[in-house]
Order: C-alpha cells, then structure tokens, then sequence
C-alpha cells in the first residue's frame, strides 16, 4: 500500500479544535486506503514558551537540560493526536523520537540524524496502525534526547519518510505553501506551483522558514518529493522536488530575508598564512555554523575579518575569537547583532547577467547601505541594517516582478 508522510507544524496543532481537524484529516487519508506516519510539532508556540520559562529559572541551561526540556512540547502533540484519532476510530500510537528510532550524533540544540532504525513504526504500520511521531528529537549515541535544533519536525518527518520509502511527505502548515516571499512581509507574494530542491535548499538557507534547511537537504539527497501545503484550507500547495530540465527557469524566483544572525568583526588581524584557519576551525568545534564572511584588504600588514553567525551562537562565537586574538596578534573583537540578510534566490541567475548590480541598484534607491555581501551560483544576500531589512524585501519583490 502507498504511504504518505504528514508532519503537522505548531499552528496546525494549535489547540484542540485544531488537533481534531487534523485527526479528520489524517482518518480520510487513511480511509482513502493509504498508510499514512504522522509527525506532529509542539503545539503553537509552546517551545518558545517552554524557552522562556527556561530562561525565568536560570541563566545557566546546560544543554542536555534545555533539550529534555524542549522535546516535552512534542509529547503532548503526539498523545493528544492519536486520543483525537481513536475518537474517530483509527488505530494510531504515538512514539518519541527515541521509541522512533531517530539517532543522531552527541550535538545537544542541533543534532544531526545519523541513521533511521524505525523498525517499531514498521510493526506499527504492518498491523495497521497510524504512527504518530514527535517531531523534532531523537536519541544520541551517548543515548540522551536530542533535539535537531529549530524547525526541526520538517526533518524528522522528511528523514522518516526517506527511511521508510514514503511516496511523499506533506508538510502541512499556516500558509499555502511556498510564495515568493514571506507572505506576512510582501503580502502580494505569490505562491510558487513547482520549486527545485536546488532553489528550496538556498530559500531555507537564506532565512525562508517554511521548511528547515536540513530537512531540504535530506530530501534532495534521498529524493523525496515534498509538499508544502496548508493545514486551514488543504488545497493543493507547493511542489518541491527535482528540476524539470525543460522547464524555463525564473531569473528571480524569490526573496527571503533573515534576521536571526549576528556579525561578529575581528580587527587588525596580521596578514599571514593560517590565521583565518585557526579562527574558523576554532569556531567549528564549538559547533558554529559561520555563514557570511568578508575579509578586506590588506593596510600596513593587517586585515579585519567580518562574519555572521546565528544570534545563538553569539556569545561562544565571541569567546572563540576573544580567546584566539591576543595569541594571533590580532586586534579588539567587535559584535553587531542589529543586522539582518536579504537575498534573492532563482536558478535562472547563472545565465543572466547584470542581477546583482540591478539588485544593488534597487537597495540604494531605498537608501538601505549593504554591509556586506555573499553569493553562489543561484544567489545573491546583502547583510543590511535590522531596521532596513523589510523595506528591501517589499522593493526587490516589487522591482523583480514576482507579485502574482
Ligand atoms: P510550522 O510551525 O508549520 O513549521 P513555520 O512558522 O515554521 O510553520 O513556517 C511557516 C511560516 O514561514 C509562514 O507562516 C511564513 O510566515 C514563513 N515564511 C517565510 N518565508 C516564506 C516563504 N517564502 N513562503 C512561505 N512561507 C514563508
Ligand atoms: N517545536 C520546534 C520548534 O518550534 C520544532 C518544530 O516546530 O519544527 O522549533
Ligand atoms: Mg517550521
């Protein structure tokens, strides 16, 4: 029989009215004779609550704490569902990442999934029953609970489904897909029919949350055809899988911005060989994920170094690079986390010329200053003002053309 995974993101599972309507919808797709794996997510906003609350109690939250802490929220989705679909008669169990057999790697608030046992939501498929699965957890190595760090139910519903060779996994949420843009900053965005795993793999990079980065990734690599699509009205939503090779690509197929990122400046730093390696290999094994970095030109033998990394790791980015400087020669250590990227994202840019000067262009009309920039072969992002960085979503959406 066909199986389809269904993740049901924290609005979808909102409150009770919502978890009885996504019970409804799960009992149909069953009825219609599919199997169907549900992962759910913490309802509404209890993982920022449950964080808040960490932080009331103390300033200090050792990691492993935070996570046993954290992966409690998906718990409650997961029993609530399945009571909601024994109302309507549907055989459903409800399992924690660790019961699922999710591994990952030792990584407390980021874990990496490094293998899907999933025999017990086999069984459970095998008798008939809907698996019910909290989102966004797993079981360590070191066998402690993990959690796979912000959004992360889209990837265990998409590495559950490579794992059990799902047809496709739908990822039901507040919006109707994926759209041009943010819909709740560029409310003309338009909702996208068709994107490539290579196009969706830049948008979540670059600040697009409907789906998390990791969980693109994994579904590109393991080809599993997503659907993002809308839990308050289920129509027919967005289509994320490999690229068409006959179809045109969109120069501009989207503009995404993204605010949870903080710049971090070394000054002064000697112009040798090897510097640059030791502080970013330094950064990597306090597991900090470094996105943009620039490095100017050289004045009187000395250099400064700019990059960004997640407001998160702000703190430990900075002890890092405070430890290193006076060793290496180096300068003060400056932090600004009053910045956000905006970048543009379509496949068609590789054989357009002239998009980043007209991206350029269209930032200075809105007097917005680029701070710095980075790019691959299919974007383009600007790191800008805080404060700046709405206004240039709504003027590149507008100055590309991509309302519908
Ligand atoms: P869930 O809780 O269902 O996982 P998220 O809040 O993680 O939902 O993701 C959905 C949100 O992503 C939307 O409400 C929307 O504001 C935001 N979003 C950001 N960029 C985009 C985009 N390009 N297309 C659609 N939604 C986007
Ligand atoms: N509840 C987690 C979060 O808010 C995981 C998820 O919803 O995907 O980040
Ligand atoms: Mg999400």
């Amino acid at each position: 029989m066909s199986l389809v995974v269904q993740k049901f993101g924290g609005t979808s599972v909102g409150d009770a009215d919502r978890i009885r309507a996504v019970a409804d919808h799960v009992a149909r797709t069953r009825r219609a004779g599919r199997d169907v794996l549900v992962v759910v997510s913490a309802m509404g906003k209890t993982t920022d609550d449950l964080l808040r609350l960490a932080g009331d109690v103390s300033s200090v939250q050792p990691p492993r704490e935070l996570d046993m802490l954290l992966t409690s929220g998906e718990r409650v989705s997961m029993a609530l569902l399945c009571m909601a679909l024994a109302e309507l008669g549907v055989e459903a169990v409800s399992f924690t990442g660790s019961q699922a057999g999710i591994i990952t790697d030792a990584t407390h608030t980021k874990a990496k999934i490094v293998e899907v046992r999933g025999d017990r939501l086999r069984e459970a498929l095998a008798a008939g029953k809907v698996p019910v699965v909290a989102g966004f957890q797993g079981v360590s190595t070191d066998r402690d609970v993990t959690t796979l760090g912000r959004g992360g139910s889209d990837t265990t519903a998409v590495a559950l489904a490579a794992s059990l060779s799902a047809d496709a996994c739908e990822i039901y949420t507040d919006v109707t897909g994926v759209f041009s843009a943010d819909p709740r900053i560029v409310p003309e965005a338009r909702r996208l029919a068709r994107v490539s795993f290579e196009e969706m793999l830049e948008i979540a990079a670059s600040g697009g949350r409907v789906l998390a980065l990791r969980s693109v990734e994994f579904a590109r690599n393991h080809h599993v055809p997503l659907h993002v699509r809308s839990s308050f009205t289920w129509e027919p939503g967005t289509w994320v899988s490999e690229e068409d090779p006959l179809m045109e690509q969109a120069v501009v197929t989207a503009v995404t911005h993204d605010a949870s990122e903080a710049k971090v400046t070394v000054t002064g730093v000697p112009d040798r060989p090897g510097l640059a390696a030791r502080l970013f290999r330094a950064l990597a094994e306090r597991n900090v994920n470094v996105d943009t970095i620039v490095q100017n030109i050289s004045l009187h033998g000395t250099t400064d170094i700019s990059f960004t990394v997640p407001k998160v790791d702000l703190a430990a980015s900075l002890e890092v690079a405070r430890d290193l400087a006076p060793g290496i020669g180096a300068g003060e250590v400056l932090s600004d986390d009053d910045v956000a990227k905006v970048s543009i994202v379509g496949a068609g840019m590789r054989s357009h010329p002239g998009i980043s000067a007209k991206m350029f262009e269209v930032l200075a009309q809105q007097g917005v200053n680029i701070e710095m920039i980075s790019t691959s072969s299919i974007r383009i992002s600007c790191v800008v003002r805080a404060g700046a960085v709405e206004s240039a979503v709504q003027a590149l959406h507008e100055a590309f053309d991509l309302a519908g």
